[in-house]
């Protein structure tokens, strides 16, 4: 099942080049053959992200062709389209997202209308529950209520692929059109009870920080699940999952991206067993206007692409939601504030800041090494 990369999916396949280049080579390097067919291998998109897959399974399985089941890797792709087309996407009209967005779209308070509560699926209140205990934990720098000023920014489109132009070609929001936004925000403002939600009005809610930490979370339980998988890499996006055992007993390496130089690697973490990896970095997604940056993550505070120096945070912890989430409240909080965080959850987080300085907590030196230096 290869999906077409259409015009749209390229700028972010070529975002993810380095780490999915990384992630391969880093494991074929480790002794197994692509050939092999106890190895399944995949690339692929989803979620509007590449999806690059190594699952290593006790005994061969029959392909499609070969008139077996659809293939671990069939079967994850298909899990990871479902949770955007049903469940986190803002964008697709019958996700679960996008269809309490919409509830909430047009209420006028001034015209006395009530605020109906929409109810949520158990998945979506966990979802829910657990961003607006990361936004509390992080004094509202982590804050998915941020879709209606992110939507103005809308560098989501414009970066794809990251370009340098002049204001002409990308028109930025006008000060008070952020406050306008930033005035409907803030996490303080839902309420979530009795399996359902109330936004304020105007509000609007975007899972991108979360969505492909949640995606790792859904593939390590159908992982779990399946009698024949010995070992996994999986990445999507920013996020990595690794799982199990490698055959020859050799650990999982997963590579960082250079910030400062994004076709190179700052080093790798050697893993061994369940993890997930999740980066957020200013060079992710975003536009140059007159010199200047603008990124996709939103200070909230500001209503414009955080300036906190941060040029890249990477989190490690056993838990994609926890690992995708705190890797963007982090960018935000900047170094010395989302080292705390990371540190109250029991996650190891390394900083690389505006002047390639590399900062991390205690735990993660255990696992980093830093990549040779390229003459
Ligand atoms: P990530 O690349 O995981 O750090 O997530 C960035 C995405 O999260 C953006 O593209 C937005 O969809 C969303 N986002 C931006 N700013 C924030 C914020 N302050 N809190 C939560 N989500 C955000
Ligand atoms: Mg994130």
């Amino acid at each position: 099942m290869k999906h077409i990369l259409s015009k749209k999916n390229l700028g972010k396949v070529f975002c993810s080049v380095a780490w999915v280049g990384l992630v391969l080579t880093v494991a074929c390097l480790s002794g197994c053959g692509l050939d092999s067919p106890k190895v399944l291998s995949d690339v692929d998109t989803a979620m509007g992200t590449v999806i690059t897959q190594k699952i290593y399974l006790k005994k061969p399985v029959k392909t499609k062709k070969e008139n077996g089941d659809a293939l671990p890797t069939e079967e994850i792709l298909g899990l990871v389209g479902s949770l955007e087309r049903e469940r986190i996407s803002f964008r697709i009209p019958d996700a679960e997202l996008a269809r309490i967005n919409e509830a909430f779209a047009d209420r006028d308070p001034i015209a006395g209308d009530e605020p109906d509560v929409v109810k949520l699926s158990p998945q979506m209140e966990e979802i829910l529950t657990r961003c607006l205990e990361i936004s509390e934990a992080s004094d509202g720098a982590f804050d998915i209520t941020i879709g209606s000023v992110a939507r103005l920014w809308n560098v989501d489109e414009w970066a794809d692929p990251p370009k340098t132009d002049s204001e002409a070609a990308y028109p930025l929001p006008s000060e008070s059109e952020i406050r306008e936004k930033l005035d409907t925000s803030g996490y303080e403002k839902v309420t979530v009870k009795d399996h359902g939600i109330i936004l304020s009005p105007g509000m609007s809610l975007d899972l991108g920080a979360v969505g492909k930490g949640i995606a790792l979370d859904e593939i390590l339980q159908y992982l779990k699940g399946q009698e024949n998988v010995e070992g996994a890499v999986i990445s999507a996006g920013g996020s990595i999952l690794t799982y199990g055992t490698k055959p020859d007993g050799t650990a999982w390496n997963v590579g960082i991206v250079d910030p400062m130089s994004t076709d190179q690697s700052l080093g790798i973490l050697t893993l061994t067993g369940q993890w997930c990896v999740s980066t957020s970095g200013d060079y992710e997604r975003y536009v140059e206007v007159d010199g200047v940056r603008y990124h996709h993550i939103i200070d909230p505070e500001t209503g414009y692409p955080a300036r906190s120096r941060v040029k890249s945070v990477t989190v490690l912890t056993r838990d994609g939601f926890l690992s995708d989430a705190l890797s963007t409240a982090c960018f935000i909080l900047g170094r010395d504030k989302g080292m705390e965080l990371a540190e109250k959850y029991g996650a190891e987080a390394l900083f690389v800041d505006q002047d390639g300085e590399v900062a991390m907590t205690e735990g993660m030196r255990q696992y980093f090494n830093f990549a040779a230096k390229e003459k």
